[in-house]
């Protein structure tokens, strides 16, 4: 859960916000209608505050005292200001403001907590600035930071290189500049391009104002944004967050395509494109695969006696299962109703026997309380180990193997050996 804290003293504005904050998940809201209600939060919820989103004049503090309190307290902070004049545009740089919005239509509401969910979520994402000069790395980095971005910095094209290739966590953005020695942003632009799609990687291209060709040339070489320097502010976050907003834009489009809606978990289409790799790298070196079919006993009962919702919820629960018990590596992807294929790789025949007997007996021991019901269910496998001639072929005889532990009384794991 993040803290959000909101403050305005119109009790109008604060119920079309918290009606507005109701729909998102993770997170926690506080409401104060006068800055010494805000303040007694702030203090009260010392450091735990994510975000802050403020009106500039309240009754008690009527020229924005509540923002530079904020900016104290070290909360970053998006404003709602009813006009936009000289005092609130000083009182916005002086305090590091993220962003405002212009107050008194339905649609700014929406606005208003669209940026305060980007800046959330802004927490997990990781971005690398490539600059060759220390003060523009730093300038940089601190609108980033205080944007609650994660940042790393690389020097020249070639630590940016190794970086990306090296870092564990992944990385969205990636902001470089076009004049630096050796490689220039351009010829760097080419080069991560070669690896990164523009839906995997955002590239944005900066340069002086003076270069002005070197913008359009980012662009023709794959950069997907670009921005001048010195670097303002509000532009930095605008377009990073139209950037962001797009990376998620486009998560969001191949999730549909390649998962499965009720479960989150990949489908059949995503299991046969990215299983193909794992075959192909199997059987080059030679390796065993084990392929697992799921399914679940007496299903129909369930679905019976419960109705369809409950027996939604059963399905769910195998997802959650199964992903408390695979590695990363491992796939997984719901084939029908209450079935489930998956892959493993770099796996013994004796460690598949002991993982699937310990999911087998998770599920057995396993109760899904559902307001009033209590659902127990078992579940059988059937396992191939080994290499045939395709993935598909794979797939069939673990079938045929889950066809032997249904016959043979269900609740239990057939390894046929191929
Ligand atoms: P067995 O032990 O032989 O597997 O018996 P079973 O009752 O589980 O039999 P079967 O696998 O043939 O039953 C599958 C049932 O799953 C039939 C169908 O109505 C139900 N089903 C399929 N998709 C969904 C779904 O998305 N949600 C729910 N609730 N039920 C589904
Ligand atoms: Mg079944
Ligand atoms: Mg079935």
């Amino acid at each position: 859960m993040k803290k959000v804290l909101v403050v305005d003293d119109s009790k109008l504005i604060l119920q079309m916000l918290e009606i507005e904050f109701e729909q998102l998940s993770n997170v926690e809201v506080l409401y104060a209608d006068s800055y010494s209600s805000a303040m007694r939060l702030m203090r009260k919820n010392k450091n735990s505050i994510h975000m802050a989103l403020l009106d500039v004049s309240l009754p008690d503090a009527p020229n924005g005292e509540v923002i530079s309190l904020a900016n104290l307290h070290n909360i970053p902070s998006i404003v709602l200001t009813g006009t936009m004049n000289e005092n609130v545009k000083k009182l916005i740089k002086k305090n590091d403001v993220l962003s405002y919005v212009l107050k008194g239509t339905p649609k700014s509401t929406k606005q208003a907590v669209k940026l305060v969910q980007r800046a959330l979520d802004n927490y997990d994402v990781n971005i690398l600035i490539i600059d060759d000069s220390d003060v523009a790395l730093e300038d940089l980095s601190n609108i980033l930071h205080n944007n609650n971005i994660n940042v790393l910095t690389a020097s020249s094209g070639k630590d940016a290189l190794s970086i990306l290739e090296k870092t564990e966590e992944k990385i969205s953005v990636v902001f470089v500049d076009f004049n630096m020695p050796g490689m220039d942003g351009l010829e760097v632009t080419i080069k991560l391009r070669e690896i990164y799609e523009k839906d995997q990687l955002s590239i944005i291209g900066v340069s002086d104002t003076k270069d002005k060709t070197a913008l359009a040339d980012f662009l023709k070489f794959g950069a997907n944004d670009f921005i001048s320097k010195p670097y303002m502010v509000d532009e930095v976050t605008t377009r990073l967050n139209s950037n962001l907003e797009l990376l998620d834009l486009f998560t969001k489009i191949s999730d549909m395509a390649n998962k499965d809606f009720l479960t989150g978990a990949y489908n059949r289409r995503y299991f046969y494109d990215s299983g193909a790799a794992i075959f192909a790298k199997a059987k080059r070196k030679h390796n065993p695969l084990a392929v697992a079919m799921l399914d679940i006993d007496n299903f129909k009962n369930i679905n019976d006696t419960y109705g369809h919702d409950v027996g939604d919820i059963a399905i769910k629960e195998i997802k959650r299962i199964l992903d408390k018990h695979l590695r990363a590596s491992d796939l997984m992807a719901r084939f029908g109703g209450e079935e489930f294929c998956i892959v493993l790789e770099d796996i013994s025949e004796v460690n598949v026997d002991k993982l699937f007997e310990k999911i087998r007996k998770m599920f057995e021991s396993n109760v899904i309380i559902s307001g009033e019901v209590e659902i127990k269910y078992t579940v059988s496998f059937g396992i191939v180990y080994g290499l045939s001639d395709s993935l598909e072929q794979m797939v069939v005889l673990s079938d045929e193997a889950l066809y032997e532990s249904k016959e043979n009384g269900r609740n239990q794991v057939t390894i046929i050996k191929t």
